[in-house]
């Protein structure tokens, strides 16, 4: 029976190798915002290097290119083995299978790992490591300290997974956070309990990066990612598609969190994706009353608009990668309308949505 997990990752090898071509890749649609690249990430998986992680690295690296993400980190935890006599403990050999598969799919692929501890302080993924080994210390501070002297960005993950009052802010934390050694939190987990309302506050009182992660430990069967079906996600704002862009972005904050069908981020990044996401264009037909036009919905979300001024539908439905039609009962003359709504799924604080203004120009033949 020993055998059987050694068997099930030699057959996941030859899968990997034989389908790996044969799939093809489904972009993600989030546009760029001005002078950055929208690039879709997941910073948190396994395999069967650590905990109950069911597929080989490379696995991880062929689901990236399937599912249209950029950029992946796999974080297999150093203390939890639990295939340890068939798979041997090996930090770095995760990275160092995937590696080459991920330069060959274009996959941007970040040697990181999982630092954990029953909470508190709880599980902490560190990222850009360039040697796993030296983390591998009783003393938890020191394995966070020896993380940061390798530059990594390291965050918190799943906070409340095991409910508020464990994944309560201790003295552990404060010393992480003071000492310049914490710069993170998952404010999105699929794994391990979906949105955690107080790690999103905490990202906005300190000023700590919003990511979300698929925490993923089977394998991923997905063919593509859809508005109603993908990973949790961290879209990361960045300068370039390279590996240092990424942790830049991640440095300077610059990230929302893309969960199930929600946008979760700060203001400041919220406001250009949605103008990005939608374009009003200019209305083909009006008359006395009515002013009809389109609206083009570019991105993967289903976005739901709710009114908060006087004009336009109380509530405007802009369906993920489709064209609506919306008419817009006016008595005035033909001027620039401003439409004002909230965007219900784009969420800029706990409970807080964003308000966006959808500004209808003149009808297109007017002289
Ligand atoms: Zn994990």
């Amino acid at each position: 029976m020993k055998r059987l997990p050694l068997i099930l990752a030699t057959a996941a090898i030859l899968l990997s190798a034989a389908t790996a071509h044969a799939a093809e890749r489904h972009e993600i649609a989030f546009p760029d915002l001005p002078g950055q690249k929208t690039l879709k990430c997941d910073f948190h998986m396994h395999t069967v290097f650590s905990s109950d992680g069911k597929v080989w690295p490379t696995v991880r690296v062929d689901e990236a290119w399937r599912l249209g993400l950029d950029a992946i980190a796999i974080t297999d935890h150093i203390e939890c083995q639990p295939h340890k006599a068939d798979v041997p403990t090996k930090h770095n050999r995760p990275y160092e299978l995937a590696a080459g598969h991920a330069r060959i799919l274009d996959i941007l692929l970040i040697k990181a790992t999982e630092i954990t501890r029953n909470l508190p302080p709880g599980h902490f993924n560190a990222l850009f490591l360039s040697d796993i080994n030296p983390l591998e210390t009783k003393d938890f501070v020191e394995a966070v300290k020896q993380a940061n002297k390798q530059g990594a960005f390291v965050f918190w993950n799943h906070q409340a997974w095991q409910g508020e009052e464990r994944g309560s802010w201790r003295d552990v934390h404060t010393t992480l956070y003071d000492g310049k050694l914490l710069h993170g939190m998952e404010i999105c987990n699929d794994l391990g309990g979906g949105y955690f309302p107080t790690a999103h506050k905490w990202c906005m009182e300190k000023r700590l990066t919003m990511v979300g992660n698929s925490d993923t430990h089977a394998p991923d069967l997905r063919k593509k990612s859809a508005p109603g079906d993908h990973r949790t996600l961290t879209l990361v704002f960045a300068k370039q598609r390279t590996i240092p862009a990424v942790k830049e972005a991640l440095q300077a904050g610059r990230t929302a969190v893309w969960f199930r069908q929600q946008i979760i981020g700060r203001k400041e990044h919220l406001a250009p994706l949605f103008d990005k996401c939608v374009r009003v264009e200019r209305p083909h037909l009006r008359n006395e009353n009515v002013v009809w036009t389109k609206v083009r919905n570019v991105c993967d979300l289903d976005i739901v608009l709710k009114r908060t001024g006087e004009l336009g539908p109380m509530e405007l439905r802009l369906p993920a990668r489709a064209t609506t039609l919306l008419k817009i009962v006016a008595k005035t003359p033909d001027e620039p309308l401003d439409l004002k709504y909230s965007a219900t799924n784009f969420l800029i604080a706990p409970g807080k949505n964003l308000d966006v203004v959808l500004r209808v120009g003149c009808v297109r033949d007017a002289p």
